[in-house]
């Protein structure tokens, strides 16, 4: 090396370093191949197969996740993803035909899938391998370099993910570089050609006005309060059963989780009975000690939890203990649409219950806030839930379900307005971190001079015709 090259390698910060290593790997066209990307995807499968146990070791010290849970929302739902994935990457990524109009004729007309370059993906502590590896499948399967960043609040994960990427995938081209605040500042600094961040908002303006430096598109999957709407024709206790389940599992700390209940007043008591039977069916009568209920991520989130306990009656649940980083599965009635706990994305085991007159009332009471990232809404009456689908906003969400539309690989996933920008899984992750470059192909043995001047009346009249 150089004296003049060593300088600049000391001086350029890693984050400089990690995206000029990649962009020159990216430039060797190594990502682009089928057999690359396909190798890459198999290789993460068998890291997840391989280190199965030790990843939900991880996340159990990180989030004290129950294993069933850290299996079916974290390495399942990877595997599942990687494999759809490899059944279907050869023909995503076929060019595309569309028709090309008579005026142009003989011609053929293509989108292609081009791959954007070196990305970014950032991901969040909630869910820190699915957050962190997911959006990585669809940067892989669409032929890019791709560092991520891991959640430094769920440290154990972070780390694991760390040690074991460079041991199965291509370095040249997939790194994971861990850090916090000034690492990802760092890496924010970069020109990148994608970037996938996963976290709050305040964050993700952050995010976004570093990335608009450079003009570098963003996909920003962020939060908020997802309501849920149960209407007097719900079934109440399937409806208690799938709401306490979607709440507390990762013991609320879910993106998708449902924040609040807004529930016809007929039926009020009747379903938070039914909550009541459900969390002990659940999680036994001493909810503390049972092995399928979790812990929040720190003391941090656990104090600002407990914060929020005295924001209306406590109809089950309320116990906690800060030492144990422990809520218990709580459910809150007489809570204001004013109050604290309906101001903020909760994100954590608190279940505020409020009382709507008719539907039209928590279509109204939805509307007035930020466009959530889910929404559900439990009805026997197939009108009153069509009716809510259609005069809402939401990033996505099910019908006499919580979350479970995340794991249909066919829909996208992702934000509206307040809640985010961009969607993947499956298929559209693979459209997310590709370009889709059209490509007109005339061939030559025909060159009417229809479109070239001198024009003249007849040509004008007859491109009128023909267009
Ligand atoms: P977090 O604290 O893990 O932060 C997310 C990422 O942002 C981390 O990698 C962190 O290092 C980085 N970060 C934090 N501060 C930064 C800064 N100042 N500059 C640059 N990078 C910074 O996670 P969080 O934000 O607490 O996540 C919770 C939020 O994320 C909730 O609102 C939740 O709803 C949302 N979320 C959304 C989805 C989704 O798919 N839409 C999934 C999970 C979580």
């Amino acid at each position: 090396m150089s004296s003049a090259s060593a300088v600049n390698s000391q001086s350029s910060s890693p984050g400089a370093q990690v995206v000029s290593e990649l962009r020159t790997a990216f430039k060797s066209g190594k990502t682009r191949s089928l057999k690359w990307r396909l190798a890459q995807l198999d290789a993460m499968k068998r890291m997840l197969i391989d280190n199965q146990e030790h990843i939900i070791d991880a996340i159990a010290a990180d989030l004290g996740k129950p294993r069933f849970e850290a299996f079916t929302t974290e390495v399942g739902f990877l595997l599942s993803e990687i494999e759809h994935t490899q059944k279907n990457l050869a023909k995503w990524m076929k060019p595309v035909r569309v028709k090309s109009a008579v005026v142009l004729q003989p011609a053929s007309s293509k989108i292609y899938s081009d791959p954007l370059g070196v990305t970014l993906v950032i991901g969040a502590w909630n869910y820190p391998l699915q957050l962190s590896l997911g959006p990585a499948i669809g940067a892989i399967a669409a032929g890019n370099c791709v560092v991520v960043k891991p959640s430094e609040v769920s440290h154990y994960t972070s780390a694991l993910i760390h040690g074991l990427l460079p041991q199965y995938l291509d370095s040249d081209c997939v790194r994971v570089v861990e850090g916090g605040i000034p690492e990802t500042t760092d890496l924010l600094e970069q020109k990148w050609d994608y970037i996938f961040y996963t976290g709050n908002g305040t964050v993700g303006r952050i995010i976004m006005t570093a990335a608009a430096k450079n003009l570098t598109p963003v996909a920003l999957e962020l939060g908020g309060k997802s309501p849920t709407i149960v209407d007097e024709s719900a079934d109440l206790d399937v409806t208690a059963r799938r709401i306490i389940w979607g709440k507390f599992t990762n013991a609320g700390q879910t993106c998708v989780a449902p924040d609040y209940v807004l529930v016809h007043e007929r039926v009020h008591d009747e379903l938070v009975a039914a909550f009541g039977k459900a969390i002990t069916e659940f999680y036994g009568t001493d909810t503390k000690s049972s092995a399928d209920y979790g812990r929040i991520i720190n003391e941090r989130h656990c104090k600002r939890l407990i914060g929020l306990l005295d924001g209306g009656n406590l109809a089950h649940g309320g116990e906690h203990d800060l030492s144990e980083k422990f809520i218990a599965p709580t459910v809150m009635t007489g809570v204001d649409g004013d109050s604290p706990i309906m101001a903020e994305e909760i994100f954590g085991p608190i279940l505020p219950v409020l009382k709507v007159s008719s539907i039209h009332q928590a279509i109204d009471f939805v509307n007035e806030r930020a466009k959530p990232l889910a929404l559900y809404v439990f009805a026997g009456n197939k009108t009153r839930a069509q009716q809510v689908i259609h005069n809402t906003t939401s990033g996505g969400g099910s019908i006499n379900h919580v979350w479970m539309h995340l794991a249909v690989p066919g829909l996208p996933f992702g934000g509206v307005g307040e809640s985010g920008m961009g969607a993947y899984h499956g298929h559209h992750s693979f459209n997310l971190f590709s370009h889709k470059k059209s490509i007109l192909d005339k061939p030559t043995f025909v060159d009417p001079n229809l479109v070239y001047p001198p024009y003249g009346d007849f040509k004008q009249k007859l491109i009128k015709r023909l267009l």
